[in-house]
């Protein structure tokens, strides 16, 4: 990327180490044509600068963050956040958290399906329990924390004292699987063990884990293989990953961030090169490659009372990619979803049936095309002994609680599906307007506006304006809260 300062004169910017996969992956932009209704209303000429989610913004939300607390019982290095190190407390009332909560549910046209409470580390909070009961009186269905794991790991009722209150996922910082990684990227020792207690307190309680690791170049790339591994043998807890590549805070020289920068392209290749599970050129896609198939499986399912819509990721080519790994946790046997089939050919089709679709809803057509699709496109010769069409079909029903084929409604297969994926955060170095005005990941504040992540905490950074507004100095709060300020 090259951009221009008026006042520093001209910059480059390294986006993406392979231009081939690069351009692959650009060439998949599904376009949701979401036209947002009842927002609170920012300032679309003056993007993104007067953002709060305005009437320009192009994409809804597959999930809102809500943060708690800046408060956390560790000092990482790598905190976007500066949670836990700032001057002051910043942690919403449970009744800010209702408001905000409600504030986001009321976005339309898509009813907001997940929330993630975030921090600092949510979880200490005097309201995680009730920010969780909120969500789940109010039907939504993913209600995770992005958590660091350590109440989870220290307390063992925590998990399910969670559970029952309505969390169903942790997205789990996890940066690798060995404890030196952890004393780089988080600044202590120990956190291996921490990771592994926490996760099996939530596989007992049933909340579902996302592996978050944040990838620093020289530092943890060398495990993107184990984690993947590791997840792939922990089904019955881990459901996906999450792989995010450092985004640089504060200024960085050229040399510096050319050493140091770890790009979407550097994780895919990295990965075949660790495991040969997934293949860099042929298994990966933009996160937004969902779009079509949400599309479809709305007009065929249709919305229930609590106007259910399937999951849409309608961000940028540029801000992520995932791949489908199914997965046999009882043999071991893998492979890409992708490998399955003609994707070419399916994603021209499936896109094609979603525009029509869209403006003629027809369960019955839908589903005869789908199939019809289906079957056309899929390449038997590459599935693993074992794996037939018919395991497929429900594997797929049962990730959509049976809406899509109404044949099953457990959750549990003999082929899992494992989701990887990675998002890249922007820093002020890569920033693209472009990329943060189809922003899918939404922060809800206690201002009343919504903010795209990627303005809320880079580029025009709207949390320090809102967390010194609603905050109070950390004095002041140690001597209100006593023997919490401990922590
Ligand atoms: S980033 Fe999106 S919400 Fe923010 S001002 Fe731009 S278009 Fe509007
Ligand atoms: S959070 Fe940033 S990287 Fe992710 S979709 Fe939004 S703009 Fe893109």
């Amino acid at each position: 990327m090259k951009k221009t300062c008026p006042q520093h004169g001209p910059f480059e910017e390294l986006i993406a180490s392979s231009a081939p996969l690069f351009l692959r992956l650009e060439r998949y932009a599904f376009d949701d044509s979401v036209k947002l209704a009842e927002i609170p209303g920012g300032d679309p000429a003056a993007c993104p600068s007067g953002c709060g989610i305005c009437p320009g913004h192009l994409s809804s939300a597959s999930m809102t963050n809500l943060d708690l607390t800046n408060r956390c019982n560790l000092r990482c290095p790598t905190c976007f956040a500066n949670a836990a190190v700032l001057p002051y407390v910043y942690e919403p009332t449970l009744e800010q958290i209702r408001t905000m909560m409600d504030r986001a549910l009321a976005i339309r046209p898509k009813r907001l399906q997940s929330i993630q409470f975030s921090g600092g580390e949510p979880t200490l909070s005097p309201h995680f329990f009730d920010a969780c009961r909120l969500a789940k009186e109010r039907g939504i269905r993913l209600i995770q924390a992005a958590t660091n794991g350590i109440l989870f790991a220290r307390d063992p009722t925590f998990a399910q004292r969670a559970a029952d209150a309505g969390l169903n996922g942790a997205y789990l910082q996890f940066d690798g699987v060995t404890d030196d990684v952890y004393e780089i990227t988080r600044g202590v020792k120990g956190l291996w063990e921490v990771k592994l207690r926490a996760i099996e307190a939530m596989r007992k309680a049933g909340i579902r884990v996302t592996l978050v690791p944040t990838i620093l170049r020289g530092v943890n790339d060398h495990q993107v293989g184990d984690i993947l591994k590791f997840a792939a043998a922990n089904m019955d807890a881990v459901v996906a990953i999450s792989f995010q590549p450092v985004s640089f805070t504060g200024r960085v020289e050229p040399v510096e961030r050319r050493a140091r920068r770890y790009t979407l392209t550097d994780l895919a290749f990295d990965i075949e090169a660790q495991t040969g599970m997934l293949k860099a050129m042929e298994d990966w896609w933009p996160l937004n490659i969902v779009t079509p198939f949400a599309s479809i499986i709305e007009s065929v399912a249709g919305t229930d009372s609590y106007g259910f819509h399937p999951f849409h990721c309608n961000s940028h080519p540029d801000c992520g990619l995932s791949s489908y790994l199914l997965i046999n946790p009882a043999t071991g046997q893998s492979v890409p979803l992708s490998q399955l089939f003609d994707m070419e050919q399916l994603l021209k089709d499936v896109h094609a049936l979603a525009r029509q679709t869209e403006r003629f809803p027809s369960r019955i057509y839908a589903t005869a095309r789908l199939l019809h699709m289906i079957l056309k496109d899929y390449r038997p010769e590459n599935a693993p002994r074992g794996l037939t069409l018919a395991k497929l079909a429900k594997t797929a029903d049962a990730i959509s609680g049976g809406r899509l084929m109404g044949i099953t409604k457990e959750r549990r297969h003999e082929w899992r599906l494992l989701l990887v994926s990675s998002m890249h955060f922007q820093d002020a170095y890569n920033y693209q307007v472009e990329r943060v005005q189809r922003c899918t990941i939404h922060y809800s504040a206690p201002d009343g506006h919504i903010y795209p992540f990627c303005t809320y905490n880079c580029g025009h950074n709207f949390r320090e304006k809102i967390e010194t507004r609603y905050s109070v100095p950390k004095e002041q709060w140690q001597k209100a809260k006593g023997a919490l300020a401990a922590q």
